[in-house]
């Protein structure tokens, strides 16, 4: 029998919610493709500072870090904004992200047939798009050195190293071979230094991928093609802050915050979220979209555990609920044909998954 643990940090807001149906799915598949995961649950953001006055206690990074993954739902609220910076809940999942040394944010986006009319654009150029952003998450200029605020004068660092840049397009190219097998790496390579090392880089890790189509793009170029003909892609490989920028530009193709999931790896330890927030304007009233949380608990099948089969299985199963017109509330004027709870739309999704 496979054995798997994860680190349960369910949050403040919609968070616990949307983590007990993803929950209900994983137990589901795991008994039909006979695997076994142990949960052990932890504290983080409002959650934790109600109980223990810390945003992030020690034996929440002990147990992130002991279990093979950890699936997070959200943080945050009103009641904990008016504390200072160190205190708040964001600054528990930055301190998280840290200690687990996780250096690349995946961020799938897919278009549902059943959904484009959700998205601000066209449906004829979003229908049938299905791309992941591959963001390097701690280098680049968000954190390099030197950098000041000196009165009349400021400035950042952009700086990678080769070793940074192996290591994400590494990623890159490993997602890409169990997808379309194509890397678009996006860069400034004819304006920065640091985006001409970059390419270089990318283009050594690529001879280690002969079967992975590789093409570079300038970042101003990526924004208004990710717009222009989204179908394009399949896995875009960029530095931190382009990164950060495009992969909130392609989230809104799908133009649905309640659907999409998103994984941050590293070398030993992965974390898995939802896009979105912890909606406190709808917790506990049974309202919230668990499909982000869903999905992102496929994510750690497929890219933690390896557990392909089980993770095909959810993702037709999020298809199909979809394709047979179940709406939570937040896509009810999407061609619903039925409005379900948060909790009937796991037990949707986990049913549909354990079928066959
Ligand atoms: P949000 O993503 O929580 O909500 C934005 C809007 O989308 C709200 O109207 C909300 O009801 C709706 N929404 C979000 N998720 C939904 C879902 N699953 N189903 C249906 N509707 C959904 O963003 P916000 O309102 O800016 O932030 C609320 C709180 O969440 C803040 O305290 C913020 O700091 C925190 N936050 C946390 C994370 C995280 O934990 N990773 C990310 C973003 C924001």
């Amino acid at each position: 029998m496979r054995r798997y643990s994860v680190a349960l940090i369910k949050g403040d807001g919609i968070g616990p919610e949307i983590i007990d149906e993803a929950v209900k799915v994983l137990d589901a598949v795991s008994v039909k493709e006979g695997f076994e995961i142990a949960y052990k649950e932890a504290l983080l953001g409002g959650a934790a500072i109600d109980v223990t006055g810390d945003p992030i206690p020690e034996e929440t990074i002990r147990i992130a870090k002991e279990c093979d993954a950890v699936l997070f739902g959200a943080i945050g609220g009103p009641k904990w904004d008016d504390l200072p910076r160190d205190k708040r809940p964001e600054t528990g999942l930055l301190k998280l992200r840290k200690a687990l040394e996780v250096f690349a944010n995946l961020r799938p986006v897919t278009v549902y047939d059943e959904l484009v009319n959700a998205s601000t654009l066209k449906p004829e150029v979003i229908q049938g798009t299905d791309l992941v952003v591959v963001r390097e998450l701690i280098g680049g200029i968000y954190f390099g050195q030197p950098r000041a605020y000196e009165g009349e004068k400021a400035y950042n660092t952009m700086v990678y190293t080769k070793d940074e840049v192996r290591r994400i397009a590494k990623v890159a190219f490993d997602i890409a071979m169990k997808r379309k097998k194509k890397v678009t790496s996006v860069d400034k390579a004819n304006v920065l230094e640091v985006s001409q090392l970059w390419r270089d880089t990318v283009n050594e890790v690529a001879a280690d991928f002969p079967e992975v189509a590789l093409e570079h793009m300038y970042v101003d170029n990526a924004a208004m093609q990710l717009v222009r003909d989204p179908k394009q892609f399949d896995v875009i490989l960029t530095g931190n802050i382009f990164g950060d920028i495009l992969s909130d530009e392609a989230s809104m193709l799908s133009g649905s915050i309640g659907l999409l999931p998103s994984a941050s790896v590293g070398k030993e330890h992965g974390l898995y979220e939802p896009i979105h927030g912890s909606a406190p304007d709808i917790a506990g009233q049974g309202i919230a979209n668990p499909i982000a949380t869903i999905a992102s608990a496929a994510m750690m099948l497929r890219y933690q555990f390896g557990e392909e089969k089980a993770a095909d299985r959810i993702d037709e199963a999020i298809k199909r609920v979809l394709k047979e017109g179940y709406r939570t509330k937040d896509l009810a004027s999407f061609d619903a044909k039925e409005v379900v709870t948060t909790s009937e739309m796991g037990s949707l999704i986990a049913q549909y998954a354990s079928e066959v």
